[in-house]
């Protein structure tokens, strides 16, 4: 069958996601606020750059913006076509993909929450995991082409769960990350061999994937280099936090590293990657992880 896929939001993630949909045959249209973005794609690619207003005309059709609050703007001023599925890998609010869902479906679009993550290196290699929830009939119908750039496509539950699930991925991301330049703070005013401690905890039960790479290849070189933003991650730990405070959970870990990683609000918060939340600590500590 003849599908037309498209995506919207070529950013840090997109941009690799969309290009490895043309492994699934059909054609697949890209669109871009800054629509120049698109053009490159097309011609790196062979995707075809199309207008928004196109975009929405496609069978599938992608989305992934910084928040809920974009998708939803977009999707009031871009009506999608009648039967068509909508698969937001935007990492959003579950109650966001719940009205979505409810308002599209009187449309007859199919919505689905379809947050991803592997980081950058994960859209590259086309290795994503992504967490979906909505209806397990479009899931069936959509998972086949969102397998172009996973290596875990799970179906988690109704319209919601997936956001759920990847806010919670996220703050344990950032507890790992808080928990580890802890340690590593510790260990530096111990004069302890930084790159030695973290070997050891790499091949010990402490591990995770911030020590494995985000320690060794963005704070200890201090490269910091920006793929993910902090301020997308405050996000994230605020849409937990939220989900706790509205079923009246006290999750008090979520709640300490919520506040850790306030602290690291600066006006500059969209401009830097996360791991610069690291430096927060170090200047209260006045110890450098290097
Ligand atoms: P980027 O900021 O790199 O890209 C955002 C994309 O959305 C750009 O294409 C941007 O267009 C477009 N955009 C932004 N605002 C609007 C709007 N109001 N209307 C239409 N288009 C808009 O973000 P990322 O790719 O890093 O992140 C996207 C999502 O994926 C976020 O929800 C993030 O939390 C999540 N995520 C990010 C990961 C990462 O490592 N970066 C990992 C896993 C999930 P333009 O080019 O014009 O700016």
């Amino acid at each position: 069958m003849d599908l037309r896929i498209s995506f919207i939001g070529l950013g840090a993630m997109g941009w690799h996601m969309a290009g490895h949909l043309v492994k699934t045959g059909h054609q697949v249209w890209v669109a871009n606020r800054t629509a120049e973005k698109a053009q490159k794609h097309a011609k790196h690619f062979q995707t075809q750059a199309v207008s928004m207003q196109q975009a929405v005309q496609a069978d599938f059709i992608f989305s992934c913006f910084p928040t809920s609050a974009d998708v939803e703007t977009f999707i009031a001023q871009n009506p999608p076509k009648q039967g068509s599925i909508w698969i937001d890998c935007t990492s959003g609010v579950p109650q966001a993909a719940q009205r979505l869902s409810q308002s599209l479906q009187q449309q007859g679009v199919m919505y689905l929450d379809a947050p991803v993550s592997g980081q950058t290196v994960g859209a590259e290699k086309g290795t994503l995991t992504v967490m979906v929830g909505g209806s397990a009939d479009a899931f069936q119908r959509a998972k086949p082409i969102i397998d172009a750039f996973a290596g875990l496509t799970a179906y988690v539950g109704e319209s919601g769960a997936g956001f759920s699930v990847k806010a919670v991925n996220n703050t344990l991301m950032a507890t790992h990350l808080w928990a580890l330049a802890e340690g590593l703070t510790m260990l530096k005013a111990l004069d302890v061999d930084l790159n030695a401690a973290l070997n050891c905890i790499n091949a010990s039960s402490g591990q995770s994937s911030m020590s494995q790479n985000i320690m060794a290849q963005r704070v200890l070189n201090r490269s910091f280099p920006k793929t993910f933003a902090l301020n997308l991650l405050q996000k994230d730990i605020g849409i937990a936090t939220n989900l706790a405070e509205e079923h009246a959970l006290n999750l008090d870990v979520f709640h300490l590293v919520a506040e850790k990683f306030n602290l690291t609000e600066t006006p500059h918060a969209t401009h830097v990657d996360f791991s610069v939340a690291v430096q927060c600590l170090e200047k209260q500590s006045q110890l450098q992880l290097s």
